[in-house]
């Protein structure tokens, strides 16, 4: 019989974060709720133009979806190129791309930078059909990035197993740019990179109220011209944009270290970071020390209302699919933990002003690392600079596979399971 894996984030095992509680009152310029990769994103982009800042986490810096996340550095979110050609248009689509690169050169650069130790691997990304059927997906990928000017190659049925062991895909697109990191590792970096730069941030310092000026936290309360919200799938918290955004719940293991013959099985030659076609997909990709980083979920869970803390069939169906694809029957999980991943009906994230009070900025449903890195640059350009030239693609105020109204009858969960249903399967 198997051990279960311990139940825990395995990324954190790498370093205990050190905690500065909010403890006065106090102001500053801008005041940001929510220190992940966008609250952090947009506190660097605003202290380097010379604000005040202060951010306020109600756990610790990376310690929401950005800490737990399976690290998948790609422009690519729930919506690939293809989805964002067929939505947008040529012109709308390369306008998209080029927003998300923001957000990947700048966590890029910062690694290199300020030499930050955080796993940080190059690896392509390779997207897999599980179905002859499902080809068809992989191919039209494949075309939208030759159409729109990307790099890619396309790998046959026959081809693949050259560079994804197991012989059991229907084949693949492959595609540079993309890169791996301990993003918890990261965000903590970044929290004491701002720190030395000036920006004050609280930890475990939680706001329970946004008003018009300030935010009130435990017993203080920190006054500024602006304040961001970026707190993810949270925001309904604060009764913005309540019926925009929930979450989609995912899991993951990390492995013990794999021998290099089991390693091999399933990279032969070099490392990429592997999803495939499922709706429900799965996901992994290799870590330091030979570990395997593994993903899944199953429908019944992803759109629980909280966090499942029991979950070993889907660690079951994880060691399924190794076997299957692989012929690997013995992989030790040692790790695994759940994670709420904040979405919007279409996977198009939203940002904007809120409408009740003027200089309160929120952004939320990112779904992806460097999303959020470049919707935290986005907001912090709208204090600087007055942007506005994708208010248009994440306004709230836009068509929905299932209506909000819809949604107010069939509830929350149903309506965003049917929205990204629609959009994945029935478009
Ligand atoms: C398991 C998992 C795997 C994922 N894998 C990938 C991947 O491989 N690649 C990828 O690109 N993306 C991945 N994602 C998605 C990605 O992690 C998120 O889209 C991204 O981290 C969102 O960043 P954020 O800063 O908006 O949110 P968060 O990182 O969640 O930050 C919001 C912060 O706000 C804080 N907060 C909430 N309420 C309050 C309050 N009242 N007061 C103060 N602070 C508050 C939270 O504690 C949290 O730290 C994954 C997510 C999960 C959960």
């Amino acid at each position: 019989m198997k051990l279960a894996p311990k139940k825990q984030v395995y990324w954190y095992t790498k370093k205990t974060p050190t905690i500065k509680k909010l403890e006065n009152n106090a102001a500053a310029d801008v005041v940001i709720v929510g220190g992940g990769m966008a609250g952090l994103s947009a506190g660097q982009k605003l202290s380097e133009a010379g604000l005040k800042v202060i951010i306020l986490e109600c756990t610790f810096c990376g310690g929401g979806a950005s800490g737990k996340s399976s690290g998948f550095l790609t422009p690519d979110s729930e919506l690939q190129l293809a989805d964002l050609l067929e939505k947008y248009g040529p012109e709308g689509a390369v306008k998209m791309r080029q927003f998300v690169d923001v957000g990947l050169n700048l966590i890029r650069d910062n690694i290199k930078k300020y030499n930050i130790d955080c796993d940080y691997q190059i690896q392509d990304s390779l997207f897999v059909a599980n179905s002859r059927k499902s080809f068809r997906k992989v191919e039209v990928e494949h075309q939208a990035r030759v159409k729109l000017g990307y790099e890619s190659k396309l790998y046959s049925e026959e081809k693949l197993p050259e560079i994804l062991g197991g012989n059991k895909y229907f084949g693949g697109v492959r595609y540079p740019g993309s890169f791996g990191l301990n993003s918890y590792l990261y965000c903590q970096a970044m929290k004491e990179i701002l720190e030395k730069n000036g920006v004050e941030i609280y930890e475990e310092s939680s706001v329970s109220e946004i008003m018009e000026g300030k935010v009130k936290a435990g017993d203080f309360v920190v006054s500024a011209k602006y304040i961001i919200v970026a707190t993810d799938h949270f925001l309904s918290n604060f009764n913005i944009r309540k019926r925009d955004v929930y979450h989609a719940q995912t899991f993951l293991a990390v492995s013990a270290p794999l021998e290099d013959s089991k390693f091999r099985k399933i990279f032969p030659n070099d490392v990429t970071m592997v999803w495939d076609t499922d709706l429900i997909y799965q996901y992994f990709r290799p870590i330091e020390g030979n570990r395997l980083l593994f993903g899944a979920a199953n429908l019944l869970y992803t759109y629980k209302p909280h966090e499942k803390k029991n979950f070993a069939d889907v660690i079951q169906k994880m060691r399924r699919y190794l076997k299957n694809k692989f012929d690997l029957d013995d992989i030790v999980f040692e790790y695994s933990w759940p994670g709420m991943i904040g979405v919007a009906k279409d996977f198009v994230p939203i940002a904007g002003i809120d409408p009740k009070m003027k200089n309160v900025l929120y952004m939320s449903a990112a779904t992806g690392l460097p999303w959020a890195a470049a919707l935290g640059d986005y907001l912090a350009g709208k204090i600087t600079n007055g942007r506005q030239d994708y208010d248009q693609f994440f306004s709230p105020e836009r068509h929905y596979p299932v209506s909000n109204n819809i949604q107010v009858v069939i509830s929350k969960p149903v309506a965003f399971a049917i929205s990204h249903g629609i959009i994945k399967y029935f478009k």
